[in-house]
């Protein structure tokens, strides 16, 4: 991925040179960092991401002849070619199974979309737990909105784009990273409530109150992180048909111990259902909290976050815990892994006077543990998906 922002300008001419015509136009979607509230969306529990300034950006044109053209300037290979009238869930498991999956879900859902040309190119960190994957299908499925005047709104947008990535790619996710994607708002924090839908922009300005938020990309991802995604949502499910609820996020958070009590010896559902509770109580406690102008104390409710996700959840792994450790030894007010688990990112907030320090201590722990080294950035709270040009 190249690290500077690509100019709507640039991504256009790159666009021209591959397909012969101008594009009509171009258009942004982010990755988000998830503040609080991990493993809660598949639960209709609450979220709580916000934007990141990285996006993928690109240039599109409509085709009436039933073509659809995609090509990325990140992966190697040429422009790929496929037909409108014959995607079908599960045939691509390359990259443009994304893009390809959102038109597919759109012309399920009855949209007309009769083909385009798409040239894209993003600065997402791929595979790093920043969603770049969320980016991808909702900067195309914003373009196609716009292009073919569907008149669908974000979260109708985030809707499609999380059928894409179920069905069509088959990758199980919860519906808050197109969410973020598409929704987001730059100096806010998104709290949604991810059974209707409902949002807050909660004001997240931690630049105006002298602190950060570092993102430290651990460049890992354990293998067997899917299989695990998986196990863990069948628990929850298996946790609220014991406990005859639609979903976790229906038990009450002064109703735990009365849940884990009837759970018994189900120990492995019993820590599902914990975290999944106190971590619905948690987000409602950030957004209390930076609603009170309290931001500072929101960093130890980040760290219970991950003591939750590591002890009960148990979806940490040695690279995460020790960004935790090691920021919070050096005199961060809190971190937590973020993302789905098993590598990927964790966040550490900090006084703006110790970012350095605190990135530095990090950065010599992972050499020191012989780890590959972290890539750390400290991240604003960005605009949601938008047209450029
Ligand atoms: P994450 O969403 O955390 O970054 P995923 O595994 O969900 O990780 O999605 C990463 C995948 O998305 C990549 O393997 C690739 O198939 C696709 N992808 C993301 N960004 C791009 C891009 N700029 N060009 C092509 N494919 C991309
Ligand atoms: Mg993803």
């Amino acid at each position: 991925m190249s690290e500077a922002v690509a100019g709507a300008a640039t991504v256009a001419e790159r666009f021209t040179q591959l397909y012969g015509t101008e594009p009509e136009g171009v258009w942004a979607a982010p990755g988000r960092v998830n503040l609080i509230g991990e493993h809660t969306d598949y639960n209709d529990g609450f979220v709580m991401p916000f934007a990141l300034p990285h996006t993928t950006v690109a240039a599109v044109a409509r085709r009436t002849d039933g073509r659809l053209r995609l090509h990325s300037g990140d992966v190697d290979g040429g422009v790929v070619e496929l037909r409108v009238d014959e995607l079908a869930p599960e045939s691509d498991r390359a990259w443009t199974a994304y893009p390809a999956g959102v038109v597919w879900a759109l012309r399920e859902a009855g949209h007309p979309v009769t083909g385009a040309d798409v040239h894209l190119t993003s600065t997402v960190p791929s595979g790093a737990g920043l969603s770049s994957s969320a980016a991808l299908e909702v900067v195309v499925a914003l373009a196609l909105n716009d292009l073919y005047e569907l008149g669908l709104k974000g979260w109708q947008l985030a809707r499609l784009c999380q059928r894409a990535e179920n069905v069509y790619v088959g990758a199980p996710t919860g519906i808050m990273d197109q969410t973020a994607s598409a929704c987001c708002t730059e100096g806010h924090a998104l709290f949604l409530d991810t059974r209707d839908l409902s949002q807050r922009q909660i004001p997240f300005d931690l630049a105006a109150e002298g602190m950060r938020l570092l993102v430290v990309d651990t460049r890992v991802k354990h293998a067997h992180s899917d299989g695990e995604y998986g196990k863990r949502r069948e628990g929850c499910e298996k946790g609220a048909a014991l406990l005859g609820v639609d979903a976790l996020r229906d038990v009450p958070y002064d109703g735990l111990d009365a849940a884990l009590d009837r759970l018994g010896d189900e120990e492995e559902v019993r820590r599902l259902v914990r975290h999944v509770v106190t971590e619905n109580e948690r987000v409602e406690r950030v957004v209390a909290l930076l609603q009170a102008g309290e931001t500072r104390a929101i960093g130890p409710v980040l760290t219970e976050g991950h003591a939750s996700l590591r002890d009960d959840f148990r979806i940490s792994c040695p690279e995460l815990d020790l960004v935790v450790d090691t920021a919070n030894a050096s005199g961060a007010l809190g971190a937590r892994m973020t993302g789905g688990g098993f590598g990927g990112s964790a966040i550490v907030l900090v006084e703006e006077a110790d970012e350095e320090a605190i990135s530095k201590a990090v950065v010599d722990a992972f050499a020191a543990a012989g780890f590959t080294a972290p890539r750390v950035f400290a991240a604003v709270p960005s605009p949601g998906a938008h047209r450029l040009s």
